[in-house]
Formats: C-alpha cells, sequence, structure tokens
C-alpha cells in the first residue's frame, strides 16, 4: 500500500461502495450511499482530531467528558465534493464549510480555478478535502496548493476512490497530505476514468446525463 493511504477496511462502508459502483443505482440512491460512506471516511479520518476534557451533569451525578476541540473545516471540490459534505456534517456538524471550484483545461492540461470561498483563519484548522474520486490528481492537487497558499497546514484528503495514478500525483506534491479512501481501484482508462470505478461521480450525485463509458 502507497505510504500515506489509508485504505477504511469496513463491512459498512464495502456495502455503500457496492452500491455506489452499482450502474443500476438511481441518483436518489447514490446520493444516500455517498453520504453514509462519506459519514464513515469522517470518523475514520478524524480519528487524531484533538479533544478536550471536560465535565457534563448526566441526570444522575456530575462525570468527566471528552469534547471536540479545534476548529474543523470542510473543503469539497466541485462539483462532486458536495455529494460528500453532508456525511461528513453529520458527525461533524461545528464545521465550517469553504468551497473549491475548478474545470480542467483540455489544450494546457492544467486545472482553472472557477470559484474560491474559503473560510477565514485556516491556518488554525484541522481541514478535511472531499473529493469522491482521485483520478489524475490535477484537481487534488491543485486545491492543497490553493489551501496552503491560504495558509492551511493540517490538511487531509478524502477520496471514496482512488486510482494509483491519482494517489501517486499527490503523493509526489504534498507528502505531508494522509489520503483515506474506500478502494484503490486497478487504473485510469484513457479516458481519465477510474476502473472498475463508479462512472462519473458528480453526474452521479446530481442526476445530470453522463456518456457511457463502454
Ligand atoms: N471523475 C469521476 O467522476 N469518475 C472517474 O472515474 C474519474 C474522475
Amino acid at each position: 500500500m502507497p505510504a500515506g493511504l489509508i485504505v477504511v477496511d469496513h463491512p459498512v462502508l464495502a456495502d455503500r461502495l457496492a452500491v455506489l459502483r452499482d450502474r443500476e443505482t438511481s441518483h436518489g440512491a447514490f446520493r444516500r450511499a455517498l453520504a453514509d460512506a462519506s459519514a464513515i471516511l469522517a470518523i475514520e479520518s478524524a480519528r487524531d482530531l484533538p479533544s478536550v476534557d471536560t465535565s457534563v451533569q448526566t441526570p444522575l451525578e456530575q462525570t468527566t467528558a471528552r469534547r471536540l476541540g479545534g476548529d474543523v473545516a470542510i473543503v469539497p471540490v466541485l462539483r462532486a465534493g458536495l455529494g460528500m459534505v453532508d456525511g461528513f456534517l453529520r458527525l461533524l456538524p461545528d464545521a465550517r464549510v469553504g468551497h473549491l471550484g475548478m474545470y480542467r483545461d483540455e489544450v494546457a492540461l492544467e486545472p482553472v480555478d472557477y470559484y474560491e470561498r474559503l473560510p477565514p483563519g485556516l491556518a488554525d484548522s484541522h481541514v478535511f478535502v472531499v473529493d469522491p474520486m482521485l483520478a489524475t490528481g490535477g484537481s487534488a492537487v491543485h486545491a492543497l496548493d490553493r489551501l496552503k497558499h491560504v495558509g492551511a497546514r493540517e490538511l487531509r484528503l478524502i477520496c471514496l476512490v482512488c486510482a494509483p495514478e491519482g494517489v501517486a500525483a499527490v503523493a509526489a506534491a504534498h507528502p505531508d497530505v494522509a489520503i483515506w479512501t474506500a478502494a484503490l481501484d486497478r487504473e485510469l482508462d484513457e479516458r481519465g476514468y477510474i476502473r472498475p470505478g463508479l462512472g462519473d461521480a458528480g453526474d452521479r450525485v446530481f442526476g445530470t446525463p453522463a456518456p457511457d463509458p463502454g
């Protein structure tokens, strides 16, 4: 397994991934399964978040407890990353949410920013970048570049499915950023789809037509 990649092995996550891979899954069921899978990935990737000691009064007595401490920000890479936000917010309801939109210039083959709205003060936040598919890694590397540019230091990347090429690209550009995923798939095909993959995640989340990957 490549260093810095954590493949989460959990039967409930594997079940949701099977639903997501199935071409017969409707976009409503796809969205629900992606939210569930994202919540499981949120739990796993939040394992080392700091917590603070406190005390609470139960109905019976005072007891010690621990609450999450520190600022958390979730940053979906538009558009497909939006499908992971609800699952993360289920577990981390006080997180702030930033948005990064980019598309790939097909001539220059470089990501081009079209939207950026980030919470201030990310230097002191635990930042979870979410994007369901880590394919070439171009968008993820660019998103991490942008976040470091505004001062973020504590970054992690959460992708439902990864291609080896994307993992290698992130590891080369951002060796300090760990990646959590449900699956490391076989390869990228000539059109940039992850195989076996699940098709175009954005189209499947939003119910927009996708070309048949053949
Ligand atoms: N983006 C997707 O949505 N799917 C892929 O297979 C690759 C990139």
